[in-house]
């Protein structure tokens, strides 16, 4: 081989690994949250791993190999990097678990997300381009090429799945490195055979029902709220006003609590169920502490109203068939519900009979993002607050507006029960963030994350009393209230005082959680994680 053939070869390989470098440097100068360090770590990264993928991409034998794991690689980045810009965190082995159960809401956000991140794409497509035109430009490729580009992905994988002992993502890493982890851990669990913790049986009493008088639940289940946009809360925007005006009545009770999970589907399995394990795959799957099932056994009529597709059904009761009289969803309905929003939970709502007894879930999709989706047609105030520094925060307050209305219409339909009891609980599901501690919209396994409104309602004194005594109530604590007003005690006899948990993607446990110390004396909690 000639020497000016010699310095090609070396250039290609350099131009390689320099390139799948390039989208962090780039991302870094319109994300101040992204950091990436060039350290001895990276230096070695660099060596043992981009270096030898870019030998053997260059020279492996077969073409099709090769473009199949540059398109692989470039998906991977493209996913990685709309993460980092979106969420301000790198991606998780537990995303491409959740990526296709939350499939249309990766794709509305997606869409959403686009007018402001935009610069992701080009970030990663123009350097992923130029590795596929520099590996075209080689024409002295072999099977050794083969065998080195295999080796080091397997090697990769190894190294990620099996050595390392926690399959998670570190900041400040070169993406390349974090996504070939969290995609490595992703591919083997896939495989592996997860071992179930083993915990003992909770003991459900039903301990009946003293009142005779009529007895209705409303059990609001709250999407991406959060209480730094409630001017009930103190926050400058009177976004509001009308849970403000019902705050003045005695028996309205408004707190921060602590939610059980910062995603979706976690967490409303943790408030529809009596569960206080962050991974007690057993009463996961069945439906023995369900709200649905303890308030059917007790002869209520159970309705579970949303205007969110059929989907988190599983996670509010396994056996919804069986327990939940009225179900309706937005499945089957997506054209009024498109048209309607949430306000097609009021319009349900119309309709419905109620008996002596009544059990309802009115799980919201409202404020959820894209949030200007979630104006019913012909709402006109959509623009009320304009001139934010960031746009989605005008977004957010304007919709907040919307919401005020909706949640005092719920409450004002549900409160001027006059015999017997009423009871109207809200919690939200997860916070909603706005660049706090670098942190935007949710599903990062932070504290903060997991900061949530709560708000309650009722004309049982004792109720009320119980629910103000509680210092940040959790999910936990909440599911644990309303089954009492159902008729049970439940003793858990694995739960420990003053402690809670709060999951991340998942409610097995297996995608991290945090655990909660609740200090009721000194008004504080601690959090502790374990990934
Ligand atoms: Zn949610």
């Amino acid at each position: 081989m000639q020497k000016n053939e010699y310095t090609k070869q070396i250039l290609l390989v350099i131009s390689l690994v320099l390139l799948f470098m390039v989208p962090d440097y780039i991302v870094r100068l319109f994300n101040e949250s992204y950091k990436v360090s060039f350290g001895y770590a990276t230096f070695l990264r660099l060596l043992l791993m981009l270096m030898p993928l870019s030998v053997g991409l260059i020279y492996n034998k077969y073409k099709w190999l090769t473009y199949a794991i540059i398109a692989l690689l470039c998906g991977l980045q493209l996913m990685q990097f709309s993460i980092i810009s979106c969420f301000g965190r790198v991606v998780t082995p537990y995303d491409f678990v959740t990526m296709f159960d939350e499939w249309n809401d990766i794709l509305l956000g997606a869409v959403d997300a686009f007018s402001k991140h935009w610069l992701v794409i080009p970030a990663v497509l123009i350097p992923f381009a130029l590795v596929f035109v520099l590996t075209e430009l080689n024409i002295k490729r072999s099977v050794i090429g083969t065998f080195v580009l295999l080796v080091t992905l397997g090697s990769v994988f190894v190294a990620d799945c099996f050595l390392r002992g926690v399959p998670y993502p570190i900041d400040g890493r070169i993406a390349l490195d974090n996504t070939l982890k969290s995609f490595s851990f992703a591919i083997r669990d896939i495989f592996a055979e997860y071992k179930t913790p083993k915990y003992a049986s909770y003991e459900i009493k039903n301990v009946g029902i003293k009142c005779d008088e009529p007895i209705t639940v409303v059990y609001i289940v709250g999407e991406s709220m959060t209480a730094n946009h409630m001017s009930l809360y103190g926050y400058e925007r009177d976004t509001t006003p009308l849970l403000k005006k019902l705050a003045e009545n005695e028996n309205f009770y408004y707190t921060r609590g602590i939610a059980g999970a910062v995603c979706t589907k976690a967490a409303n399995k943790f408030m529809a169920n009596v569960i206080w394990e962050p991974n007690n795959v057993k009463l996961n799957a069945n439906s023995e502490t369900s709200l649905c099932k303890l308030a059917h056994d007790n002869g209520f009529k159970v309705f579970y109203i949303t205007s969110q597709d059929n989907k988190m059904l599983s996670s509010i009761c396994t056996a919804h068939k069986k327990y939940i009289d009225v179900c309706v969803t937005k499945t089957g309905n997506e054209a009024t519900v498109d048209k309607r929003r949430d306000e097609y939970i009021l319009d349900t709502l119309d309709k419905q009979e109620l008996t002596e007894r009544n059990f309802i879930i009115i799980h919201q999709r409202c404020p959820h993002c894209p949030y200007t989706e979630n104006f019913p047609e012909g709402y006109t105030d959509k623009h009320h607050y304009t001139g934010s520094n960031e746009p989605k925060i005008d977004e957010y307050d304007n919709v907040m507006l919307y919401e005020d209305t909706f949640l005092s219409r719920v409450f004002d339909r549900f409160n001027k029960q006059i015999s017997g009891k009423f009871y109207i609980i809200f919690a939200s599901d997860h916070n909603e963030l706005f660049g706090e501690e670098g942190v935007w919209g949710h599903s990062s396994l932070v504290p903060i994350c997991a900061e949530i409104p709560v708000m309650a309602q009722s004309n049982d004194d004792e109720f009320m009393k119980r629910i103000k005594s509680i210092y940040k109530p959790t999910h936990y604590e909440i599911a644990q209230m309303i089954a009492g007003i159902l008729g049970y005690k439940i003793h858990n006899p694995n739960q420990k005082e003053n402690v809670f948990h709060i999951n991340g993607l998942d409610y097995d446990g297996r995608n991290g959680y945090m655990e909660a110390y609740k200090d009721e004396e000194n008004k504080t909690v601690t959090y502790k994680t374990y990934r």
